[in-house]
């Protein structure tokens, strides 16, 4: 288990990473979410040991992550840090022998894992002649190649197509389901609704919402109903509780004040005509993140 006690750090005068706590457990995915400058990469970077913190404490497994526990993580970083003259294979055995792998061990993993994200015709390519999509699968691959016990993922997804995406979602699942601990961070919302189980979200450092992804949802009161049907705009937005009324594509989405109000909205949609759906909804983790950022921001 990744466990980040009371941890702070300053750049010089300024407070990047303002007492942030959080653990991580095995098969756990966390999200670790904040708009530009939130203090992200620091704390990846003090989780791996390439930074130093200014108070608190860091710990996998019970020890303090330092050389001898480098052979267990995996980060992916968000600059791509790959020797471009290489070839993959020559990569893999690079970055596999500094992470203790024998040759044997290096070809093996290195096989299936290109097999996954179906790049197999590119192991004995120069990766700078491998597009950019192809050469940010060769870093996911670098960051695996050890089948590591803690995973850190700076948006791994950034530059992907739809389809690569489903391919590192895989693999993450896959090395979940394995006993990972994984932290990721990702500017979309969406992608960390699918994976986490926890997160945090932070602003200038400081933690602002904190938790378990369903606990989170729950106790967020606003909810969302979803209709289809020829309802009126303005008449919705009359509705005591109804904060809000959108429409897209003829989908009007009404947004209420707490699960109190759906019988106020039912009552109105039952005089409707073409009802053809009518679903209340969990809000969506981007509502939430856009709402608790900018609160804080006012306060
Ligand atoms: P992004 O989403 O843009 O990658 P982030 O959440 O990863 O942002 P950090 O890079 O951790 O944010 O930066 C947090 C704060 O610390 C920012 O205000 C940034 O300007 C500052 N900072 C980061 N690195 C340094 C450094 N080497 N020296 C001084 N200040 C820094």
């Amino acid at each position: 288990m990744l466990k980040i006690k009371n941890v702070t750090k300053y750049y010089g005068k300024q407070k990047a990473v303002d007492n942030l706590n959080f653990e991580v457990s095995e098969g756990e995915i966390f999200g670790l979410l904040g708009i530009n400058g939130a203090g992200k990469t620091t704390t990846f970077r003090m989780i791996t040991g390439l930074l130093d913190k200014t108070e608190g404490s860091i710990t996998f497994n019970g020890k303090n992550i330092d050389y001898n526990t480098t052979n267990e993580i995996g980060f992916l970083t968000e600059e791509r840090s790959l020797l471009t003259k290489l070839t993959v294979l020559e990569q893999a055995k690079f970055y596999g022998g500094l992470k203790g792998l024998n040759e044997n061990q290096i070809n093996e993993r290195l096989d299936y894992l290109l097999e996954k994200l179906e790049i197999k015709e590119y192991k004995t390519r120069k990766i700078k002649e491998l597009s950019k999509g192809n050469q940010q699968k060769v870093q996911f691959i670098m960051s695996i190649l050890n089948k590591p016990k803690l995973l850190i993922l700076d948006e791994p997804f950034s530059g992907l197509d739809p389809i690569n995406i489903e391919l590192f979602k895989n693999l993450i699942m896959e090395l979940k389901n394995e006993g990972t601990s994984i932290i990721f961070s990702s500017h979309r919302m969406d992608h960390v609704e699918y994976f986490c189980d926890a997160l945090v979200i932070l602003v200038k450092g400081k933690t602002v919402l904190q938790g378990n992804l369903k606990e989170i949802k729950d106790n967020f009161r606003k909810k969302n109903i979803i209709i289809e049907g020829l309802v009126d705009i303005n008449d919705l937005k009359k509705i005591e509780g109804v904060i809000n009324v959108s429409e897209n594509k003829g989908t009007y989405t009404v947004q209420i004040e707490n699960n109190d109000i759906v019988e106020n909205v039912f009552k109105y949609i039952t005089k409707i005509k073409k009802l053809t759906k009518f679903v209340v909804e969990e809000p969506t983790l981007n509502e939430i993140f856009i709402e608790k950022v900018g609160e804080s921001y006012e306060k």
